[in-house]
């Protein structure tokens, strides 16, 4: 199994190889050519198992297709529960994505609104945020959600055992209702289903 017959193109494929990786982990071959045929997801993945890139190729490839002119407006969101993986996962997209062109930007609390204003001004394809103040930034108008067409929820149990669950709510109520919907969590408990029920009712359950 290569990335290449996940159906992946050459600009990712390039990166990988740069990076020393040339076999997907099993998320991953289960879980991409899937992503990439606009399925939404539901998984069980641990750190390590290689979840990031999991949800990280397959936004990358959607949004690098197609589009000869980049949007102001993003079109992925990425959800997670902490500043650090929040800035870790920007940092796998801008490994990822280095050929590509594509705009990230990190959204966290604890800091200064201005540059994360200030970045959203200039134009981003591609959000990755902690629920708290991705809420308050839409509140203040900061950011618009019309574009979006993927939505990704990582580490969805560690959000709702942090209390994120209203402020993931408010945001998935405003995003447009036709996109694709990713979900990773170590445990799917019965909170997690629920949450999954509710933002995408439609996900396939992967079985790794
Ligand atoms: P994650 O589970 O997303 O936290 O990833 C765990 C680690 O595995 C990260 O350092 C990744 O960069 C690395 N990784 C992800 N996919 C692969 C792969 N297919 N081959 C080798 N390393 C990988």
């Amino acid at each position: 199994m290569s990335f290449s017959s996940l159906g992946l193109s050459q600009p990712l494929l390039d990166a990988l190889n740069e990076l020393g990786y040339h076999t997907p982990t099993p998320i991953q071959a289960e879980a991409i050519p899937l992503a990439l045929k606009g399925k939404s997801l539901i998984a069980a993945a641990q750190t390590g198992s290689g979840k990031t890139a999991t949800f990280v190729l397959p936004i990358l490839e959607m949004l690098s297709k197609g589009e000869t002119q980049r949007k102001k407006r993003a079109r992925a969101l990425i959800l997670a529960p902490t500043r650090e993986l929040a800035i870790q996962v920007n940092q796998s997209i801008e490994t990822y994505g280095q050929h590509l062109g594509l705009k990230s930007v990190a959204i966290y609390g604890g800091v200064d609104y201005a540059p994360q204003k200030q970045q959203l001004i200039e134009g981003v394809d591609i959000v990755v945020a902690t629920p708290g103040r991705l809420r308050d930034l839409y509140t203040q108008r900061s950011i618009h959600f019309d574009e979006i067409e993927m939505l990704v929820l990582d580490e969805a149990d560690r959000m709702l055992d942090m209390g994120f669950i209203e402020d993931i709510n408010k945001i998935v109520d405003t995003l447009p209702q036709n996109r694709q919907n990713l979900l990773f969590s170590a445990t799917l408990s019965r909170q997690v289903r629920e949450l999954a029920k509710d933002t995408s009712p439609d996900a396939i359950q992967l079985s790794v």
